[in-house]
C-alpha cells in the first residue's frame, strides 16, 4: 500500500506530518512510503533524513497525491482533489465543520476522509489525538507570546532594589490549552486565576496551583465527549460580568474559551478591554473559530485603548519540531492500529468506533452524522 506524506503548498504550515522515525515504522509494517521533498525543511530534516528511514523522497506532487492513503496537517486546495485516487484515504485535520465546499469536493471524488480533529476522546484514541497533543502546545506558545508582548516580568523579584510583584495571567477555558497556558504561566512565576464553565475543570486548576474563578451559572452540561455546551445569553451574560471583574486585574488574558463545532462565544467585550490596565495583553485562541474577544483579528495583533489582542492562528507552527514530533506519533498511532499485517494494508473499519468517529466521507457520500447535517 503506497502512502504519500504531502508538503501544504502556497501555505505558512512549518509543520511536518510525518517524521523519518514513523516513516520508518511505517515501512516497517510493509508500508510503501513516499515524501514531497523538502518536507521537512522547516525544521531542519533532510530529505536524505526520510531516505534513510525507508522512505522515498517525491518531486512530482500530483502524481504522488494518486497514492492509496495520502497524509498531511490540513485541508488540501480545491486543486489538488481531482488528483486524488478514487477510493483513496486521505487522512489530516480537516475542520469539516468550517470547510462545506472542500468535504462536498472530497465526496465527489469517491476518497474517503478522514478528519483526524473528530477522532473520538476515549482511553483508546488517546495516542492518536491531535487535537490534544497541538492544542497543547498552542497554550504553551499563547504564554511565551503574551510574555514576550508585556512589558513587565511575570515572576515575583525580591531583591535589594525593591520587590516586584509578580504578573497576573487570568486563563479562561482550561481544557487542554487552558490547562496548559495555566502551567506554563505558573512556571514562568506569574499569579493565575481560571475559570471554565465545566465544574470538573475547578479541581484540574487548582492542581496546577491557580486559583479557580468561582460563579454560579445553573445547569452548564457537557457532550458525552467531555466538551462544553452553548451558555443561555443569560448564563453568558453573568459570566461576562464575574470575568469583568478579573480582567480589569489582569496582565495577561488567554481565552481558549470553545464549543465543539459552533461558534466560540464572545467573553471579553470592548467595553471590558477599555477598563483593562494599558499595557495589558488578550491573547484569543478561539479567533479561527469566531473569537471570543471582541475585535480580535486572525493572524493579527491588535491595539485598543493601550491593550494588544493577539489574534494568531495555528499557534503550534511556531514551535514545529515538537508539535511535528507529536503530529507523527499521533498519525503513526491511528495508522498502526488500523494497519492488516497480513494483507499490509490500511483497514477502513466501518464497524469501528473511532472510524466511524473521524471518517466524514466515503463512497461518493458524506458520511459523518454531524457533518452531513452542519452542511445541510
Ligand atoms: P475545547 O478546546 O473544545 O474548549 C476549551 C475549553 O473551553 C473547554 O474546557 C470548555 O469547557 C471551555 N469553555 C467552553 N465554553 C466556555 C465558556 N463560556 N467559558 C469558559 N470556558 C468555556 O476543549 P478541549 O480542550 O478540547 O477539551 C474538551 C474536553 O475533552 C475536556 O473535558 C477534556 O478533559 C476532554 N479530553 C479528553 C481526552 C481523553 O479522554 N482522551 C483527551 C483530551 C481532552
Amino acid at each position: 500500500m503506497k502512502l504519500y506524506v504531502a508538503k501544504e503548498p502556497g501555505r505558512q504550515e512549518t509543520r511536518a506530518a510525518l517524521l523519518p522515525v514513523d516513516a520508518g515504522k511505517l515501512a516497517q509494517l510493509g508500508a510503501e512510503v513516499e515524501v514531497a521533498t523538502g518536507i521537512g525543511r522547516a525544521i531542519n530534516v533532510s530529505d536524505q533524513e526520510y531516505e534513510k528511514a525507508g522512505a522515498r523522497v517525491s518531486t512530482d506532487h500530483k502524481a504522488s497525491l494518486g497514492a492509496d492513503m495520502v497524509l498531511r496537517m490540513g485541508v488540501p486546495d480545491p486543486d489538488e482533489i481531482p488528483h486524488l485516487g478514487e477510493g483513496a484515504i486521505h487522512v489530516s485535520m480537516l475542520d469539516p465543520f468550517s470547510n462545506a465546499e472542500v468535504i462536498q469536493a472530497l465526496a465527489a471524488q469517491k476518497v474517503s476522509a478522514i478528519s483526524l480533529e473528530m477522532i473520538p476522546r476515549t482511553t483508546i484514541a488517546q495516542k492518536m489525538d491531535v487535537l490534544s497533543s497541538q492544542a497543547n502546545l498552542a497554550g504553551y506558545v499563547a504564554v511565551i507570546l503574551a510574555a514576550s508582548r508585556q512589558n513587565k516580568i511575570l515572576p515575583m523579584m525580591m531583591t535589594p532594589a525593591g520587590t516586584i510583584a509578580p504578573a497576573r495571567v487570568f486563563v479562561i477555558g482550561a481544557g487542554v490549552a487552558g490547562l496548559q497556558a495555566i502551567a506554563t504561566a505558573k512556571r514562568l512565576g506569574a499569579r493565575v486565576d481560571a475559570f471554565d464553565v465545566r465544574p470538573e475543570a475547578q479541581e484540574q486548576i487548582l492542581s496546577l496551583g491557580a486559583k479557580p474563578v468561582k460563579i454560579d451559572l445553573g445547569q452548564t452540561g457537557q457532550t458525552k465527549d467531555g466538551y462544553a455546551k452553548t451558555l443561555t445569553d443569560e448564563q453568558l451574560a453573568k459570566q461576562r460580568e464575574a470575568m469583568a471583574r478579573q480582567c480589569v486585574q489582569s496582565d495577561i488574558v488567554i481565552t481558549t474559551a470553545k464549543v465543539f463545532g459552533k461558534k466560540a462565544p464572545v467573553i471579553v467585550t470592548t467595553e471590558m478591554i477599555e477598563a483593562m490596565k494599558p499595557g495589558s495583553v488578550i491573547v484569543d485562541m478561539a479567533v479561527e473559530t469566531g473569537g471570543n474577544v471582541e475585535g480580535s483579528k486572525p493572524d493579527k495583533e491588535v491595539q485598543h485603548h493601550g491593550v494588544t489582542i493577539i489574534g494568531r492562528v495555528e499557534l503550534p507552527r511556531r514551535v514545529p519540531v515538537a508539535a511535528s514530533q507529536m503530529f507523527s506519533s499521533n498519525l503513526y498511532s491511528f495508522i498502526e492500529h488500523f494497519w492488516h499485517k497480513d494483507t499490509k494494508r490500511f483497514l477502513l473499519d466501518r464497524e469501528d468506533a473511532i472510524i466511524q468517529g473521524c471518517l466524514i466521507t466515503h463512497a461518493g457520500e458524506i458520511v459523518h452524522p454531524a457533518i452531513q447535517e452542519a452542511i445541510a
